[in-house]
């Protein structure tokens, strides 16, 4: 079975149209500094304005706790949305109270209301179904229909993207409709070679996807943070640097694995190392086996590849036909430790062929290093939910429009 798309919802000319959407940007005292998620939601926006709608826009924004919290307030966003829509652009300062019902009902055909953040109420992702359900309830009031188009939370069960589906005749939206498309082109019978970029924080979250990419992909390329829980499962010390110890197993496993199924997994040969863990702190390029050799010692903290390994890798993906690459090569927050992930970034806009960028600090890392978004094949605006696509998991949000 395939996704519900749109048209299945029949005409929508003065319906009230719910718009599930994932406009959780980063904000920086009440600014957003990247505002690629609200763009993404465009597209289906504009075509159920077009189609006369009265559209009723929600999202979640961070991790406030259940209840209202002033500092994620999606008020910013509703004014972003307005000037990227080139409308007027309501905003309700609650979710299912009092001023979202009064702002759905003063809508008229083609016009837009976003109401407050979704996870101001425990509902949203309380744990208890019945809970969900009794939200999803409420928020169904506010609607004729549901549009699913928050692709970044597809693989959680809350009660927008869940129970609210089942509520409502329900459809995917064509952010999430071009993701898939991506994620599909990228699973079944991609073009070789086929090569995955994986850095980021935490190996944790990133292992799952290399199982099952393992009999899939050509070479994986490992950067960021969890490229030290490799060298440490190789045997190299690490200093101070990140490490997932109980992760060691584990790797060792991969490793093993990738080696009899001719997977290339390719480890940095330098790193930069660094004396503290900040902006400004005195860094180094050492190799990769001397970690502690650096002139901190033990206390040295390794916070982006080196200069050699960014060589190889910009090398290894300008070879590929296909690229899926996931989490910045360093802590290119701080600009002394982004040229790794800039290397990489680089290389990925020359790949003849497909090259996909995902995840959230992945997406803003890009931008912020002045990269624009239509210089690469596609950029997610889901880092999880994709990754748990790659894994082959079963997404709640998707099943429920059909997807199967
Ligand atoms: P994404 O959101 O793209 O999936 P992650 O959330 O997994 O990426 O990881 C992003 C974070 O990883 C960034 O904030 C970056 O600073 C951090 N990071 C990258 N390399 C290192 C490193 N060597 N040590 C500590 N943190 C790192
Ligand atoms: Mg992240």
């Amino acid at each position: 079975m395939t996704l519900r798309t749109l048209e299945s919802l029949g005409s929508l000319e003065g319906k009230r149209v719910i718009v599930r959407c994932d406009l959780n940007v980063p904000l920086k005292d009440g600014v957003i500094t990247d505002d690629g998620r609200v763009r993404a939601s465009l597209p289906t926006l504009n075509t159920l304005i077009e189609a006369g709608a009265r559209v009723v826009v929600c999202s979640h924004l961070g991790r406030p706790d259940g209840a209202p919290d002033p500092q994620y307030s999606l008020e910013p966003v509703a004014k972003r949305l307005s000037e990227l829509l080139d409308q007027p652009v309501a905003f309700a300062s609650d979710t299912v109270g009092e001023s979202a019902s009064d702002a759905v009902a003063a809508l008229e055909d083609g016009e837009v209301v976003v109401i407050e953040n979704l996870r101001f109420n425990a509902g949203e992702t309380a744990k208890d179904d019945a809970a969900r359900k009794a939200f999803a309830g409420e928020l169904a009031t506010l609607g004729d229909a549901l549009v699913s188009d928050g692709f970044g939370v597809v693989h959680r069960k809350q009660a927008s993207v869940y129970e609210l589906a089942e509520i409502l005749p329900s459809a995917a939206g064509l952010l999430i409709a071009t993701e898939l498309d991506v994620l599909d082109r990228l699973t079944e019978s991609p073009e070789r070679p086929y090569t995955v970029v994986l850095g980021g924080s935490k190996v944790s979250d990133k292992l799952g996807v290399i199982s099952h990419l393992l009999p899939r992909v050509d070479r994986i390329l490992v950067g960021g943070g969890m490229l030290f829980t490799f060298l440490a499962a190789q045997g190299h010390a690490v200093a101070s640097s990140l490490l997932e110890k109980d992760q060691l197993d584990t790797v060792r496993g991969y490793l093993a694995d990738a080696e009899e199924r001719g997977v290339e997994i390719v480890l940095p040969t330098d790193v930069v190392v660094a004396e503290s863990f900040s902006a400004d702190a005195a860094h180094e390029i050492v190799a990769a086996d001397a970690i502690e050799e650096s002139p901190f010692g033990t206390s040295g903290i390794g916070l982006d590849i080196g200069a050699e390994t960014a060589a190889v890798f910009a090398q290894a993906i300008c070879d590929s036909k296909t690229v899926f690459w996931n989490g910045p090569m360093g802590v290119f927050e701080f600009p002394a430790f982004a040229a790794g992930t800039k290397a990489v970034a680089q290389a990925l806009t020359e790949v003849d062929g497909l090259g996909v960028v995902g995840g959230g600090d992945s997406a803003a890392a890009v931008r912020q290093l002045g990269f624009a978004d239509d210089q690469f094949g596609h950029i997610s605006t889901g880092g999880g939910a994709s990754l748990e696509f790659l894994e082959g998991k079963k997404l709640p949000g998707l099943e429920v429009l059909g997807w199967a």
